[in-house]
């Protein structure tokens, strides 16, 4: 008898704790609070970032691209779940850093959305973030030959291009999707303070202070790849930028930026 009414008191207790942990469970489900409208250049921006990077073979009927909200740095804006193409200001949707969205309206998120929000939780410095599935960086994921730098327009590869793993990082067999916060975070493990990491077997990502950076970055890492496994098929001996060279042209390309910028974004918003 004394032990079934302690079974009674602990089986009360844990409906208790249920009970108490009610609330809070109706809380997380409650959507999070918007940062207000974003500024709507970077609305325009990010549509122009999405296009450009389809015209110029880094995205396609997969991939995304994202921007920190300028209103506040922990809501990112990011396109429903539809080919990059295809994305207008309307699509653009608002989520918090658990990539939670704002107000979905019955509009579907990217399964691999973690990879953003997790991302601009660990790096304050980032304002854009791109997820693609760059084809010719693909060899250097799968591989262990590193992609580096080879010509000055991927300088901001000098710091290292580290390789994500997604087995390692999980422990065991997945779909090979970021499609959780614990694996966004070891993504972003993985990338430190670097510009760009490959994903094994999937693609890469690759962050900006902008998102003309990012969308330059996400270019000249598809063009490097390229040209890097052609300079290995001609010749065994392949010289790459030195770190201080790359440092340096870095530099002096930053300021230039808007030139390739303009001219894109004229070419991506004029279909
Ligand atoms: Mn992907």
């Amino acid at each position: 008898m004394h032990d079934l009414g302690r079974r009674r008191f602990l089986a009360r207790g844990v409906s208790l704790a249920g009970l108490l942990a009610g609330p809070r469970r109706l809380a997380a489900q409650t959507a999070p609070t918007s940062a207000g409208p974003a500024d709507p250049r970077l609305i325009e921006d990010l549509v122009a970032a999405n296009r450009i990077l389809v015209d110029q073979g880094v995205l396609d009927g997969y991939g995304h691209v994202s921007a920190r909200h300028d209103r506040d740095p922990t809501r990112y804006l990011m396109s429903r779940s539809i080919a990059p193409e295809l994305v207008t200001a309307a699509d653009i949707m608002e989520y918090d850093l658990d990539s939670d969205p704002v107000d979905a309206r019955g509009r579907g998120s990217y399964l691999e959305r973690f990879i953003h929000g997790e991302l601009y939780k660990a790096r304050p410095d980032v304002k854009a973030v791109v997820h693609s599935h760059s084809p010719s960086v693909i060899p250097f994921g799968v591989t262990g030959v590193p992609l580096r730098p080879l010509y000055h327009m991927s300088a901001f590869l000098g710091a290292g291009v580290p390789v994500f793993d997604i087995r390692t990082a999980s422990g065991e067999m997945t779909d090979m999707l970021v499609r959780n916060p614990a694996l966004g975070r070891a993504l972003a493990q993985t990338l430190g303070a670097r510009a760009v990491a490959l994903m094994r077997g999937h693609g890469n990502v690759v962050v900006g202070a902008s998102l003309p950076q990012v969308v330059f970055r996400g270019v000249y890492t598809e063009v490097n790849a390229r040209l890097q496994a052609q300079a290995m098929a001609l010749s065994a001996t392949v010289t790459y930028l030195d770190p201080e060279e790359a440092r340096k042209a870095e530099d002096s390309i930053a300021p230039t930026l808007p030139r390739p910028w303009e001219l894109w974004k004229r070419k991506a918003l004029a279909k």
